[in-house]
């Protein structure tokens, strides 16, 4: 098997005026909630509160985009991933002392209505007061969630709010993955070998390969809903489909989302804009990751290049 490398670059470009973290973070629109954890609208909470769209997970997973808050207890990572659009080039600080879940929660929430805020004039009123009342969190964003120790106890005190989780890890920490049980639980899946998930992702050490093989098998344990994310990058871990349904065999997710990178934050200083896949190139490869996995296309959203893939071919709702 050839692996099409050529998106990668030898090194990566150092930048001594890149500023410092915080500083960083605040450019990119990132309200920091507490020490060490971190919010941001997105582009579809943005249009959903104005009634002008809802992003892809709406129409998966029955999500509402204006109530969603995006955050993530730490910014810190074991992986450098060529595809993150987070600065990986500086490493975010470790917290003397963590933020207590119940901190966490309502560090979120307030700094979440602080940033719609602005709203208050253009939205339509109900939309704008929908929003002020999170009915869901993406425990993802930026950095990999399960290195924050208390990410059961935060899950939990979510739930209690009434606020639903997707919590979106890199795999790396299966002794987490086992404690948790939010509403879904997402794992990425970069690379179909580990030579190519050394290239891709970075892990500060080799063996989190294995720890991600662990994961799987997690995953397939698990109670909660769960769903396997392959970021495709074309010309760097845009081949072998089969080797992805393998590793994916392992965890017998309810669902598999097949995404195509997308040039965005810091990601473009290290890949080419012509390394994001057309949607047309990523509904191929789902298809063949589908056929070798014996699971069906349930749905695809051609503005953002994505493909769901499900057991019996039917979306879900929370
Ligand atoms: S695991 Fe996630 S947060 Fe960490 S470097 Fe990769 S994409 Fe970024």
């Amino acid at each position: 098997m050839s692996h099409e490398n050529k998106n990668i670059p030898d090194s990566l470009p150092s930048n001594p005026e890149i500023p410092d973290f915080k500083t960083l973070l605040k450019k990119q629109g990132y309200s920091l909630a507490g020490t060490h954890s971190a919010v941001k609208t997105c582009l579809w909470l943005r249009r959903s509160i104005k009634d002008k769209g809802e992003c892809y997970k709406s129409r998966f997973y029955g999500i509402t985009s204006r109530c969603c808050i995006q955050m993530t207890p730490t910014l810190m990572c074991n992986q450098k991933c060529l595809h993150c659009w987070r600065p990986t080039e500086i490493d975010a600080p470790a917290p003397n002392v963590w933020d207590s879940p119940v901190e966490i929660v309502g560090y979120s929430v307030a700094a979440q209505r602080k940033l719609i805020s602005g709203f208050g004039h253009s939205a339509p009123r109900e939309l704008w007061l929908e929003a002020n009342e999170p009915k869901h969190v993406a425990i993802s964003l930026s950095g990999e969630p399960t290195l924050y120790p208390y990410l059961p106890e935060l899950v939990e005190e979510y739930a209690k709010q009434g606020i639903s989780t997707f919590v979106v890890t890199n795999g790396t920490n299966p002794e987490m993955l086992k404690r948790i049980n939010p509403s879904q639980l997402y794992m990425s899946l970069d690379a179909p070998d580990k030579d190519t998930y050394l290239k891709v992702c970075s892990p500060k050490s080799p063996d989190l390969w294995e720890k991600i093989n662990e994961s799987l098998t997690v995953l397939r344990d698990k109670d909660t809903r769960t769903a396997i994310r392959i970021t495709l990058i074309k010309g760097v871990n845009m081949f072998n489909p089969q080797g992805y349904a393998e590793l994916i065999k392992k965890a017998e997710p309810d669902f598999v989302e097949v995404k195509a990178y997308m040039h965005l934050g810091f990601s473009r200083k290290r890949l080419p804009r012509e390394a994001m896949p057309e949607h047309g190139e990523v509904m191929a490869f789902a298809k063949e990751v589908a056929n070798h996995l014996g699971y069906k296309i349930a749905d695809d959203v051609e503005v953002s290049r994505v493909v769901l893939l499900s057991k019996d071919g039917k979306t879900s709702n929370l």
